[in-house]
């Protein structure tokens, strides 16, 4: 059975001190569960701090977003091995935020989702329709060509080197979460489409992440759909309380 990750992607959120105050603890409060395990994704500022402090096995670090170059002349931009550097297991790869305001097209980020597994850390590639697209029907493909783009020439050698988000573009930071059924509906399809292009086995251990306005409250229903292996948590994820619940999801 896959194990279900739970990740905290604090996006623009949390000073050195703010972030390592919250990772001590948040360690210390949520309960071990062998079934799933947390991921932190803090701005780069913070990412050898928050290193440092983490202490349990079952939390892992992760970065934001990457340059797809190994070094050279990028001015403000990081690349995978200099996340890996700092400790990271993980890299958000193609977050709507990063499609929208900066422009990143399918091109750039299955050049990052590429960079990412050839340098070893598990990208989670984001893919997500806006509202306008679901209104019109196109749900199933605007995410399946997000996912064919963003994995295009992308061998995987097994299932844990990959993590999808499904992300609707209209669920993020608008309260509005997708219901249980909507997520799985999406979830079902992505996994579909990964058994066609790398076999069963592998689609089968690949997880899923739902990502969109997850609150305490909705985290238990949204969790129970059978290809829902975790979540992508924005807004919710900034203090130690809900995050913890939302951790301790039943
Ligand atoms: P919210 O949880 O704030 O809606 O953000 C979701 C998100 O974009 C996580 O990557």
């Amino acid at each position: 059975r896959r194990k279900n990750l739970i990740a905290a992607n604090w996006k623009m959120h949390k000073t050195v001190s703010e972030a390592v105050g919250f990772v001590r603890e948040l360690q210390k409060s949520v309960g071990t569960f062998d079934d799933r395990e947390v991921l932190i994704a803090p701005p780069f500022t913070a990412l050898l701090a928050v290193s440092k402090e983490l202490s349990r096995e079952d939390f892992f670090l992760g970065g934001q977003n990457c340059h797809w170059e190994e070094k050279g002349a990028y001015t403000g931009e990081v690349s995978v091995p200099m996340l890996k550097d700092v400790g990271c297991r993980y890299v958000i790869v193609g977050h709507s935020e990063r499609r929208h305001i900066f422009k990143e097209d399918d091109e750039v980020i299955n050049k990052k989702v590429r960079a990412a597994v050839k340098w070893g850390l598990v990208p989670i590639l984001c893919v997500g329709e806006m509202l306008e697209e679901r209104e019109a029907g196109k749900t199933f493909e605007i995410v399946s060509d997000q996912l064919e783009k963003g994995l295009k020439d992308v061998d995987l050698l097994d299932g844990r080197s990959v993590v999808i988000a499904y992300e609707p573009v209209w669920a993020i930071g608008t309260g509005r979460t997708a219901t249980p059924e909507q997520a799985q509906e999406v979830h079902s399809f992505i996994r579909e489409k990964l058994s066609g292009s790398y076999g069963k086995d592998i689609a089968h251990s690949v997880r899923i992440l739902y990502g969109g306005s997850v609150k305490p409250s909705n985290v238990d229903d949204l969790m129970k759909e059978e290809d829902v292996d975790g979540l992508l948590v924005g807004g919710a994820s900034l203090e130690v309380e809900s995050f913890r619940r939302i951790i301790e999801y039943q």
